[in-house]
């Protein structure tokens, strides 16, 4: 069974992220998305929120998963049985911290590969920072995340 890990904040899911979720469902047969506990970031939603928003998303994928992980990405894959871990890749500006985040990945486990799927064009400027700071400010985020998502962004933004 070939199994991929799709880590990421996800604070909150976009269309950009599902889109790499979709495509890399096809392309094995259980993507488990492993949203990070510790990324460094300060989230705007809980770990809990955001694994319930992307399992509501990914509903009609039977092979995808979602989980939560503390700690190394390489363990967790291994504790998962996963060879390959997917990113998505936005613009040529993603490209360096991922080039490095996937040498590091397999200086630690020369097991796992990374694959990076292209992101499409119409999604390519679209990320969950962008997302929040038009919900912030009262914009409309529709055409970017969910219904579901954007309810919860105006519950935390304008509550
Ligand atoms: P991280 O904090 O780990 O970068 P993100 O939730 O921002 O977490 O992103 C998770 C993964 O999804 C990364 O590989 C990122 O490049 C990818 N990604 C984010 N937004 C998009 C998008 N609009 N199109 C394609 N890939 C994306």
């Amino acid at each position: 069974m070939r199994i991929a890990v799709y880590p990421g904040s996800f604070d909150p899911i976009t269309y950009g992220h599902l889109d790499i979720i979709e495509r890399a469902a096809d392309l094995f047969d259980k993507v488990i998305v492993a949203v990070s506990v510790n990324s460094g970031k300060k989230p705007l939603f809980t770990i809990e929120e955001r694994v319930e928003m992307i399992t509501a998303e990914c509903h009609h994928l039977k092979n995808v998963e979602v989980r939560h992980f503390r700690g190394l990405l390489v363990d967790f894959a291994v504790q998962n049985n996963a060879r390959s871990i997917v990113r998505g890749l936005r613009a040529v500006s993603d490209f360096e911290y991922e080039f490095q985040m996937a040498l590091t990945n397999r200086k630690l486990n020369a097991q796992l590969e990374t694959i990076f799927l292209v992101s499409q064009p119409n999604y390519s400027f679209l990320s969950s920072s962008i997302v929040k700071e038009i919900a912030s400010l009262g914009g409309d985020v529709s055409g970017f995340v969910s219904q579901n998502v954007a309810n919860r962004l105006h519950n935390k933004y304008h509550r």
